[in-house]
């Protein structure tokens, strides 16, 4: 591994491998560190039933498209295979497993402590993603419950809940799919969302997301896709179907969590799982000792890099590193954009 390096990119998932491509190109020397066994990033961890939101031709990064499915909504190892080839075909430089446990300020560079060693650096690209850093809110009572909770990060598929009473709580993509999953293997599903679930009309997908969201950023809109993405729901085939058959009607949300189910009003759910489709946080416990911080519970950025320590930079996470950032087709635009302005800083202009 590389000891060395002008640029160390933390992450080898898409945020990552588009980053080192846009370096590649400019010729700026960088390692991408991933600390997951294989290719594919935080694809590999989905449940196996879940399709993009997009048709491969809107599911590419920078350079090389994405091959299309016959389905036209592409399942997630046809993304895994996707981002493997990406990374073969440019060679990219992928150290793994190598995990980043702290970045920390010298005044003469960075140095990142890896479980393989140090490596020095002028400059630290974070690509860490959110998969590893799902969020749960905190209801009363939840120590208590007896029956089983996850977040929808650790969701393998139905098969786990076959005969169970299931609550999924969340009326995002990821709530209304995980119940569609759960239809007819799981006793009872209740969808329990504190809002109205709000559905993108049938004929709209991830492609016209991303098509409103590029006429957005011309006029500087702060709403992007993925602000849309996530307020919105996708009507993926099976969710139209889930939905026509009445499975997706939303119950409040819980007011207490008991031993044995949740309290709704004056109603006990009895419940066997939970489980909690409530989003992510970014992943950044590897920045730590920087303090970078801030209330919102992002680092402070302009132009991506970090306002307190402007070596370090910020690709994927969502929209407070660029439109449709934590896409694969938008993720592209902000490492381009990055990477001109390393290659003008770092002294490697081609
Ligand atoms: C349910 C769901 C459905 C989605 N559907 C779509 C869709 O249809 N289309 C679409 O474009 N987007 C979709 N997204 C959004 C998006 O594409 C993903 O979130 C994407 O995985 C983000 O990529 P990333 O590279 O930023 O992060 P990740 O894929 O999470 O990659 C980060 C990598 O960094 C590694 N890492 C983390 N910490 C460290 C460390 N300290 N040291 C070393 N390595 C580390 C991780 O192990 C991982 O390999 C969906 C998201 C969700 C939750």
């Amino acid at each position: 591994m590389r000891r060395d390096v002008d640029v160390a990119i933390v992450g080898g998932g898409q945020a990552g491998l588009v980053t080192a491509y846009h370096l590649r190109r400019l010729g700026i020397e960088h390692v991408v560190l991933d600390e997951q066994r294989e290719p594919g990033g935080a694809w590999q961890a989905t449940w196996p039933s879940l399709r993009l939101f997009s048709p491969a031709a809107y599911s590419s990064l920078h350079g090389w498209p994405m091959p299309p499915h016959p389905d036209t909504f592409p399942p997630v190892d046809h993304v895994i295979a996707y981002l493997r080839a990406y990374e073969e075909h440019y060679d990219l430089a992928v150290e793994r497993p190598v995990t980043v446990r702290d970045v920390r300020a010298a005044p003469d560079g960075l140095t990142v402590v890896t479980d393989r060693g140090d490596v020095r650096a002028r400059h630290v690209v974070s690509a860490t993603g959110t998969w590893s850093a799902p969020f749960v809110p905190l209801v009363e009572g939840q120590a208590s419950f007896a029956g089983r909770q996850l977040h929808s990060a650790h969701y393998r598929g139905p098969a786990d809940f076959a005969g169970q009473r299931v609550a999924v709580v969340g009326g995002g993509n990821s709530g209304v799919q995980i119940t569609a999953d759960l239809l007819g293997t799981a006793e009872r599903v209740s969808l329990v969302s504190a809002r109205r679930l709000r559905f993108l009309p049938d004929d709209v997908d991830g492609r016209h997301l991303f098509d409103r969201a590029t006429a957005r950023q011309h006029a500087v809109d702060p709403e992007t896709m993925e602000a849309e993405f996530v307020g919105n729901i996708v009507a993926l085939p099976r969710v139209r179907e889930a939905r026509a058959q009445g499975a997706l009607r939303v119950r409040a949300m819980f007011d207490r969590i008991v031993p044995d189910g949740a309290v709704i009003g004056r109603d006990l759910l009895e419940l066997d799982a939970i489980i909690w489709c409530t989003g992510y946080r970014p992943a950044l416990r590897h920045l730590r000792s920087l303090r970078l911080r801030t209330s919102d519970g992002h680092p402070e950025v302009v132009d991506n890099r970090a306002v307190r320590d402007p070596r370090v930079s910020f690709v994927g996470y969502g929209d407070w590193t660029g439109p449709a950032s934590a896409t694969l087709i938008g993720v592209g635009r902000t490492a381009k954009r990055l990477a001109a302005q390393l290659s003008q800083e770092l002294g490697t202009a081609a």
